[in-house]
């Protein structure tokens, strides 16, 4: 079930106009809306992990420095 990028809340698909409208404010989405959607926040997570890695890799180098 998708839910909305602005609210949060459930979106409602719509058979008639091919449409997810959301349960909270109303904002209507196609289903390439979605699916560009997820793949945005698929990609922000990769690069999320990629920086949590080089931080923690830097901090490994950085405690191993100091002993
Ligand atoms: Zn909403």
């Amino acid at each position: 079930m998708p839910y909305c990028r602005e609210c949060g809340a459930k979106l409602v698909y719509d058979r008639e106009t091919k449409t997810y409208t959301c349960s909270g404010c109303g904002l209507t989405y196609t289903f390439q809306d979605l699916v560009v959607e997820s793949h945005r926040a698929f990609e922000e997570r990769l690069r999320e992990n990629e920086k949590k890695r080089r931080r923690e890799e830097y901090l490994e180098w950085w405690l191993s420095k100091k002993q």
